[in-house]
């Protein structure tokens, strides 16, 4: 099923993200992640595609996994800017090939020294790709707070537009740990003539440390809430799952609240905290 038809339903659509471990050796547990997420009924499950092509090929195998075994729909990312025309035809048939009808259409983060020169610059080059070889249903990535690169956000969203006007069908967000910068950007979306919907995608934290880094990277606010949380129980690891479980329901709970009809977990392979989040929203999502 084309996730643009679940969006468009009255209903709350709920989605998970997991990615194909590095390690071969940890591979065959994401079949079992994938096994447990499944179980929690949520209505589509995305798959990370490791940029540089150390878990490419895994994205397909996993979305397969999930679209196939669970015939539940799958969504696969895949990322350009480090692929030419042919590897990225290939794996468009590989999808095909395994019924899977969506595609989260991404750059990926250039390497330190990228020097530019490859067949796909931007996302929006790949979605026009897409768009021509095959009738898949297309997402793509936003930051409510802006894209790291981009100087302007005004900026950023012109490219957004121009993304979604390549052929679009969905965005899912950048984690944020502030409701209200989403709602912002919303209205800023709105405001710009996109009228798709975006997902929110909430990342329950459950080791600080390891948000704080990929927050700087990624440009991410901590409002002080959430900081307060993360210095007080950073170092009690049972302690601060509790607390970023509650902080992502929350996060939830006001979503759905205020008519949003649809959010992402980052689950990161631990389906026991989407086990819990999802616990804790049993009769808002009934
Ligand atoms: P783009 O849309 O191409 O934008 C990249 C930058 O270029 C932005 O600053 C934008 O403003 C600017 N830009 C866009 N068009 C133009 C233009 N015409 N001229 C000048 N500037 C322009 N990475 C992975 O490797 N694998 C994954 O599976 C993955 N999944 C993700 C899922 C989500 C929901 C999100 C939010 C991110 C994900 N990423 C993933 C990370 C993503 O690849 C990086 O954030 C990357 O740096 C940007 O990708 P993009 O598709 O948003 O790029």
């Amino acid at each position: 099923m084309r996730i643009s038809e679940l969006l468009a339903r009255d209903k709350i659509t709920v989605s998970c993200e997991i990615f194909p471990p590095k390690k071969d050796g940890a591979f065959g547990r994401i079949f079992e992640v994938v096994d447990q997420i499944n179980q929690l009924n949520v209505d589509f499950i995305s798959v990370t595609y490791g940029a540089g092509g150390s878990t490419s090929k895994k994205t397909v195998e996993v979305a397969s996994y999930i679209q196939n075994k669970h015939c539940k729909p799958a969504l696969a990312h895949l990322t350009c800017c480090d692929s030419s025309k042919e590897e990225i035809q290939h794996r468009l048939e590989e999808l095909k090939a395994n019924g899977i009808e969506n595609i989260l259409a991404l750059r990926g983060d250039r390497p330190e020294n990228y020097s530019g020169g490859g067949s796909y610059t931007y996302a929006i080059d790949l979605i026009r790709d897409i768009k021509v070889q095959g009738d898949f249903c297309i997402g793509a990535a936003c930051y409510p707070e802006g894209h790291v690169e981009c100087e302007h956000k005004e900026d950023d969203i012109g490219f957004l537009k121009a993304k979604v006007d390549a052929g679009c069908d969905f965005l899912t967000t950048q984690m944020f740990f502030d409701n209200n910068i989403y709602y912002n950007f919303l209205y800023r979306v709105l405001a710009a003539g996109i009228h798709v919907p975006v997902i929110p995608g909430i990342m329950p934290v459950i080791n600080s440390k390891q948000i704080k880094r990929s927050c700087e990277l990624s440009g991410t606010a901590l409002p002080p809430r959430f900081k307060a949380i993360a210095d007080k129980f950073s170092d009690v690891p049972e302690a601060m799952q509790q607390a970023g479980i509650a902080y992502a329901t929350e996060q939830i709970i006001d979503l759905v609240a205020n008519g949003v009809k649809y959010f992402h977990i980052y689950t990161m392979n631990r389906p026991e905290t989407a086990a819990k989040i999802m616990e804790n929203l049993s009769c808002i999502l009934r």
